[in-house]
């Protein structure tokens, strides 16, 4: 789960992460006295969406005076937010946050992510921080230094102090950055994030670093220990359609092809988009409806591949396994039935009372084309979808 940029600070300051003193607002109105409030003579005014990469897209603007910080506002709040995090089609701005314009000395970037491959969470941090990050990542790696952390022991102050060094923070900042990247990763070890960056962090005047900027994302399957952080999640920012597919607990990730894929379990969906491409397809989504699917879960994952107006054929893939075969096929004919499917529709079963469940799709009346393996199907799917 992601949470805005506002709601990230507020966490890391609960952990004693400096920060700029900022508030965030839903109007321009509440923007000019947020200012105000917050005193000072520079104010950044930033849009709040999930995605990155706001400032190159003109959503965060500096502004120095209250008329401007309006002029600011109105221009960012509901615009169109096209950053190369969005895709084409941009994210509308919703909520606008309100800060102390910081003056900066250097830019540096930290990130804390989890190495899967070496079970630990890994620190990120390079002195080429700031607005070209990804290009930093990709032509000169080694200007990204990295320190894998040990669960038990925390990140040390010899590690932090480190890695203050290798990206050239000035070493009356170290007491303070020190405690700063331990308060980052105290913050992102008790949240159960999955990422927490601070890019820009900023070093200050006064030597001290400053979190001009927070992303965190946090692991899904520990929220329910975080009831704080998943009252956070903002649908505004979501795909529709993937929102509802949670609401159904659906595992549904549209794509840019033309054929829906309807399957019971993770890697079953993933061979079968794979032989999908195999055959010179594409498919529409990937969709994982889990051990327990009955009738309506069906139904509910039609509807929501029906949603695409790229779908040209659905390919149902089923193992009956946990669920038989012949529950199976009659959860697809009422489904295809409430749906009025106006799609060729491909079936592949397998398992438990095959027979039965062929029999009952073929009995239906419905133009089901039915397959008689994986290969058959994908072929049989992408010539419907070509048809
Ligand atoms: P992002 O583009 O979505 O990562 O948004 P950021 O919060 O990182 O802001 C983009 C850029 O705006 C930063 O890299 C800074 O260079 C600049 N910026 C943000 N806040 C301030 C500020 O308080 N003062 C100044 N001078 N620049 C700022
Ligand atoms: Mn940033």
């Amino acid at each position: 789960m992601k949470i805005h940029e506002y709601q990230a600070k507020e966490i890391l300051q609960k952990y004693g992460v400096l920060t700029p003193k900022g508030i965030a607002c839903f109007t321009v109105d509440d923007a000019v006295s947020a200012a105000k409030q917050l005193g000072g003579k520079i104010w950044v005014v930033k849009a709040q969406i999930y995605a990155g990469g706001r400032g190159k897209g003109g959503g965060v603007k500096i502004a120095r005076s209250l008329d401007e910080v309006r002029l600011r506002a109105n221009e960012i709040l509901n615009m169109r937010l096209i950053t190369h995090q969005t895709g084409p089609e941009g994210q509308i701005v919703h909520r606008l946050f309100i800060e102390q314009g910081v003056q900066i000395v250097k830019e540096y970037y930290v990130g804390l992510v989890v190495d899967r491959s070496r079970q630990r969470v890994c620190l990120m941090a390079s002195s080429a921080g700031g607005m070209d990050i990804e290009k930093v990542a990709a032509e000169t790696p080694e200007k990204i230094h990295k320190v894998f952390i040990d669960p038990i022991a925390g990140l040390s102050q010899q590690q932090a102090e480190d890695i203050l060094q290798k990206i050239d923070i000035p070493a009356p900042a170290w007491p303070q950055a020190t405690a700063l990247l331990q308060d980052l990763y105290r913050a992102f070890d008790d949240t159960d994030a999955s990422l927490l960056e601070i890019n820009p962090l900023t070093l200050t005047t006064d030597q001290r670093v400053i979190a001009l900027d927070a992303k965190m994302n946090f692991d899904d399957n520990a929220l329910f220990r975080h009831s704080e952080i998943a009252a956070l999640r903002d649908l505004d920012e979501e795909d529709p359609v993937e929102v509802e597919a949670s609401k159904h607990e659906l595992s549904y990730i549209p794509l840019d092809g033309n054929i829906g894929c309807l399957v019971n379990g993770a890697g079953l969906a993933m061979a079968t988009m794979d032989i999908i491409k195999l055959y010179g397809g594409n498919p529409a989504n990937f969709l994982d409806v889990g051990g327990g699917a009955t009738a309506e879960k069906v139904t509910e994952a039609f509807k929501l591949m029906l949603c695409n107006p790229k779908l040209q054929a659905i390919l149902v893939n089923i193992f009956g396994g946990i669920m038989k075969c012949d529950v199976i096929a009659q959860g697809v004919v009422v489904a295809a039935r409430d749906v009025q499917l106006t799609v060729p529709l491909v079936v592949r079963l397998e398992g438990t009372n095959v027979d039965l469940g062929k029999r009952i799709l073929a009995e239906s009346g419905l133009p089901i084309i039915s397959a008689d393996n994986m290969a058959d199907a994908a072929q049989k799917a992408v010539i419907a979808a070509n048809a």
